[in-house]
């Protein structure tokens, strides 16, 4: 028997544990055990994601959140650490590229410990983002490469990965997307809005959240689009946007975070996405929507050459124009990012070099 040991620890890399752990326990090779190192922690930043989509119960569970990026990649380096030690996995699994991805990464390569990189080879070749940074030392010392594409296979062998390490086996948030749209479910409070049409936003990357410009364009641009939106907001946002002293214009909703259940519901209902979030995004194009991206670049580069996502950064003219003037490109190709088989490929993958 095989045994995984998963690094996870925010949003994100829960919502891709659903795809990943629920076709590993149906594996007869393979047993997992799972670290959450507590990066994001809340009852509606993490718990909730566990219950409704019947994720396993943490082994570990870490207290590391709330911290500065070193405070919290090195106490999460050291505590994994010792967990290795313990469970001795014949391989770690990291996902995406936050904190908890390197701390992982790195735990396991000094222990000579083989990484499994889940959504390796993305790219978005800006250094300043603190995930571009652990995306590629996580890339750089893994040893089984998951690449949802092509394009982040070249990004690969662009930075002198070897060939044989690298897998292209789809996107893994499509088989979330796919397998939780047939049980998504309402916002309690949806119905209390009154809207016939609205749009869904996201904001929380650093690079808007932590500059008061950028989110006070941000909120003009979609203050002037005149559409009712649905914000869903962590609540250290909100006191930020409060900090900074902005107003939240009266055609956005501003609720806490929500279940994926609810999001999921939201983005199908939805006329147009905005957000800053990678996933999101992606989520936006496997249910049929424009995404206009409060980004400058993106990872999803293949999103944006076929129309299916326009970048604005925080540019509020260009926010505005595009949430009012844009007519969505019909989305015709539907296998950018694989089949929804991705979880499936991963573990053939990792059975056949047991
Ligand atoms: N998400 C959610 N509830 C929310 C906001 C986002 O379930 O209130 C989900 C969203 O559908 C997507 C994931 O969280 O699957 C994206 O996570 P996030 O935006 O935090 O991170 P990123 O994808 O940018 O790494």
């Amino acid at each position: 028997m095989m045994k995984i040991l998963t690094v996870l620890g925010a949003r994100p890399q829960f919502i891709k544990a659903a795809a990943f752990s629920r076709v590993v326990q149906r594996s007869s090779k393979i047993e997992e055990v799972i670290v959450h190192t507590g990066q994001h922690y809340d009852q509606n930043m993490s718990d909730v994601f566990f219950e409704e989509m019947d994720i396993p119960k943490p082994k570990y569970m870490l207290q590391t959140g709330g911290k500065t990026h070193g405070a919290m990649t090195g106490q999460q380096l050291e505590k994994i650490e010792e967990i290795l030690l313990i469970e001795k996995p014949d391989i770690v699994l990291v996902y995406g590229d936050t904190n908890s991805t390197l701390a992982g990464a790195l735990a396991a390569v000094k222990l000579h410990i083989p990484i499994a990189h889940v959504e390796s080879g993305l790219r978005s070749f800006n250094r300043q983002m603190p995930e571009e940074i652990n995306r590629i030392l996580t890339d750089q010392i893994s040893n089984y490469l998951f690449v949802p594409s092509s394009g982040a296979k070249d990004n690969l062998l662009r930075e002198g990965v070897n060939e044989n390490k690298i897998f292209v086996v789809g996107d893994i948030m499509y088989d979330v997307a796919l397998y939780y749209k047939e049980k998504m479910v309402k916002p309690s409070w949806f119905e209390a809005l009154n809207l016939t049409k609205f749009v869904l936003c996201t904001i929380h990357r650093a690079e808007n959240t932590d500059d008061i410009t950028k989110l006070s364009n941000i909120l003009k641009g979609l203050e002037l689009s005149q559409k009712d939106i649905i914000l869903p907001l962590h609540p250290r946002t909100v006191s930020k946007i409060k900090q900074y002293g902005l107003m939240i214009p009266s055609n956005i909703r501003v609720v806490d975070p929500i279940g994926y259940l609810e999001m999921v519901w939201l983005e199908v209902h939805s006329e147009f996405i905005v957000t800053d979030s990678g996933g999101v995004q992606k989520e936006a194009y496997f249910h049929n929507k424009l995404c206009v991206t409060l980004r400058e670049e993106t990872e999803w580069v293949e999103l944006v050459n076929n129309g299916y996502n326009v970048l604005v950064g925080s540019n509020s003219d260009l926010i505005h124009s595009s949430l009012v003037n844009e007519s969505p490109n019909k989305i015709s190709i539907k296998d950018i990012y694989g089949n929804g088989n991705t979880a499936e490929n991963i573990v053939k993958v990792l059975e056949m070099k047991q």
